[in-house]
């Protein structure tokens, strides 16, 4: 064996080992073991020459969260009855911020999911740059079909006990699937009520107490402005591409908005009832209808070919269609290996993850196999908690900025990120590895600041 080979074996060796006991320590939790393995297996390689890493156990402490906090969340509905829901938060990492990230509320919501999430989180943090830890929480409730009141009561009394565990310096939530501008509403105004102080304690606030311009658009819009960098990477232009995006809530939308400002054709988007196509990419008009439907009508998907001519419904998720770019943006495992399969003989150039993990493994190593470019969630979608870290900072600066300043901000900060990703990405290969270098630029400040610590 060469000396080259014999030392990939010892790596996968290690990493074989490390895994087992991620796995043992995490019964049942599949999501979250996925999501550990997907970051080893291209930190182990980087980490191979580098014993402090090893020495110090940086990656066994990383794949800990510091404190998981699970509660009760009992509210009323609207028939008087007593209803029981289970909360988290998880605070993964805090190692270069108070934690952040965002509230689920989904009755897929579990600890396996969240604790994916506030893992992942931790790297896209390091990512934008700005100083946040990691974190991530949320209820396993169903907002679907209940009543605004419902909703109210809900959020009112899962803020009642995340109070205590969160503010300003120590962890910032924001929203997520099913936690959006009225639900964060409620819950900022029942910890105002509780701790009487006007703080930023979460992000993705309405304008007129504390929001950030540009927080509602910044995930859809930064993930197209990092596929547009991904293509320039390349000699490639996003101008005329054809898209297909999944989901229809505030990343999809906003993303085939961006695709359509960019010269880019929006041919798809979906829900969990099935997918909308249109051959002729979506107009803005047709965007702003799939807004109101889903905002503030809360409608499903089939409607909006109900209502033009140009629309069909189909069930299933998008990814029969042929298009140039992908850019799956409604939540984890949403394109298996049979899909990406497909996506491949279609003659996709580009898949970039707007949603958080939408491709099985087997799916990103089927794009990397196939010379598409994979730009991973962390890296793809970092827009989103990029600009609600600026949130809070104009919160801590009691300032506001505009449109302008915040979308130039927005597009600047994508652009290092890929950038960060071109430069531990480089394998010698045809394209950049994305993937790898999310994860290794993620991990350095993190594991650098764990080491600062001490045996923390
Ligand atoms: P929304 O709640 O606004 O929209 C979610 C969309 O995904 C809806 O269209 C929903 O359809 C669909 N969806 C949810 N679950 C499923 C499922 N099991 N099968 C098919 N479709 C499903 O969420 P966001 O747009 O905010 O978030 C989408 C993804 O982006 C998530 O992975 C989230 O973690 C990630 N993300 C979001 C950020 C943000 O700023 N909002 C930041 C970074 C990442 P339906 O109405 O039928 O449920």
């Amino acid at each position: 064996m060469s000396k080259l080979h014999a030392s990939e074996s010892k790596t996968q060796e290690y990493l074989d080992r490390y895994m087992e006991g991620v796995a043992k320590r995490n019964p049942g939790q599949p999501e979250f073991v996925q999501s550990v393995y997907e970051v080893a297996s291209s930190i182990f390689p980087y980490i191979a020459d580098k014993p402090k890493y090893h020495k110090l156990q940086i990656l066994e402490r990383m794949a800990e969260p510091e404190r998981v906090i699970s509660f009760r969340v009992p509210w009323t509905d609207d028939a008087g009855r007593i209803r029981t829901n289970r909360g988290w938060r998880i605070q993964f990492n805090s190692a270069i911020g108070p934690y952040k990230g965002g509230l689920r509320f989904h009755p897929s919501v579990n600890e396996s999911v969240l604790k994916f999430l506030g893992f992942e989180q931790t790297f896209k943090n390091s990512l934008t740059g700005l100083p946040m830890g990691g974190g991530k929480g949320g209820a396993n409730f169903n907002p679907k079909g209940k009543s605004d009141l419902e909703i109210m009561r809900f959020c009112q009394s899962f803020m009642t006990e995340l109070y205590r565990h969160i503010g300003p310096d120590t962890d910032v939530p924001a929203g997520d699937i099913g936690v959006g501008g009225r639900e964060i509403g409620f819950m900022f105004g029942q910890y105002k009520r509780i701790r009487n102080e006007f703080v930023g304690v979460l992000t993705g606030k309405g304008l007129e107490f504390g929001g950030s311009k540009m927080r509602t658009e910044a995930t859809g819009y930064g993930a197209i402005f990092f596929m547009r960098n991904m293509l320039a990477q390349h000699k490639d232009t996003i101008e005329g591409k054809t898209v297909l995006i999944s989901g229809s809530g505030n990343v999809a939308t906003h993303a085939a908005e961006k695709c359509l400002h960019l010269g880019a054709k929006p041919l798809t988007m979906s829900d969990s009832g099935g997918f909308i196509h249109c051959k002729d990419g979506f107009t803005q008009e047709q965007i702003d209808w799939i807004k109101d439907l889903k905002n503030v009508r809360r409608g499903r998907i089939s409607e909006a070919a109900d209502h033009f001519e140009n629309i069909s419904f189909h069930e299933g998720r998008p990814w029969s269609v042929a298009g140039d770019c992908a850019v799956p943006s409604a939540t984890q495992n949403e394109i298996n290996a049979e899909e990406a399969a497909m996506l491949i003989k279609n003659g996709v150039k580009v898949v970039a993850e707007a949603a958080n993990m939408p491709c099985e493994q087997a799916a990103v190593e089927a794009f990397l196999e196939a010379d598409v470019l994979f730009g991973p969630a962390k890296a793809v979608n970092a827009g989103g908690v990029g600009v609600s870290g600026l949130e809070m900072s104009q919160n801590s600066a009691r300032i506001a900025w505009d449109n302008e300043q915040l979308k130039t901000l927005l597009e600047n900060m994508m652009k290092e990120i890929h950038d960060s990703c071109v430069k531990f990405g480089d394998t010698g290969g045809k394209n950049t590895n994305y993937l790898q270098g999310a994860n290794i630029a993620g991990f350095v400040k993190v594991a650098d600041a764990m080491i600062a610590y001490g045996h923390v």
